[in-house]
């Protein structure tokens, strides 16, 4: 696969703030928030999308998974939340490096996931 900025940032190649790092992935920021908390869990392998992922990663999207919890727990947010992994340019993924978006502090609206699907 082609390298992409989020392969540099877990590389250390552009400083890069993490919220939290273990030996899996990183927690970022992300540059152009869509929520007042909107935080990216980027594994360091470099997985293009969720639907290139197989057997051989089910622990670390597992791990994925409880990073998730745990850092949306310490940022305050732990109990309203949305995860979100967009896949594929169909699905609205623009970087091409397997991500989660943690999403918080403002209204989840019912419809809106529906009306982007739309
Ligand atoms: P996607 O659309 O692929 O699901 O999400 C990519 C996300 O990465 C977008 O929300 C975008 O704002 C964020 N992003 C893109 N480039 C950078 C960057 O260089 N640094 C950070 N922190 N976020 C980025």
């Amino acid at each position: 696969m082609e390298d992409t900025i989020f392969g540099k940032i877990t590389r250390g190649e552009i400083p890069t703030e993490f919220l939290y790092e273990d030996e899996h992935c990183v927690v970022i920021k992300d540059i152009y928030p869509q929520a007042p908390t909107h935080v990216l869990i980027i594994p360091r392998k470099p997985i293009p999308m969720l639907s290139e992922a197989d057997a051989d990663d089910q622990a670390l999207l597992g791990h994925l998974l409880l990073v998730a919890g745990k850092v949306a727990d310490q940022l305050g947010v732990g109990d309203a939340f949305r995860l979100v992994i967009n896949n594929g340019e169909g699905g609205g993924q623009t970087v091409f490096h397997l991500h989660l978006h943690i999403l918080a502090g403002r209204e989840m609206k019912e419809g809106e996931l529906a009306s982007r699907l739309a």
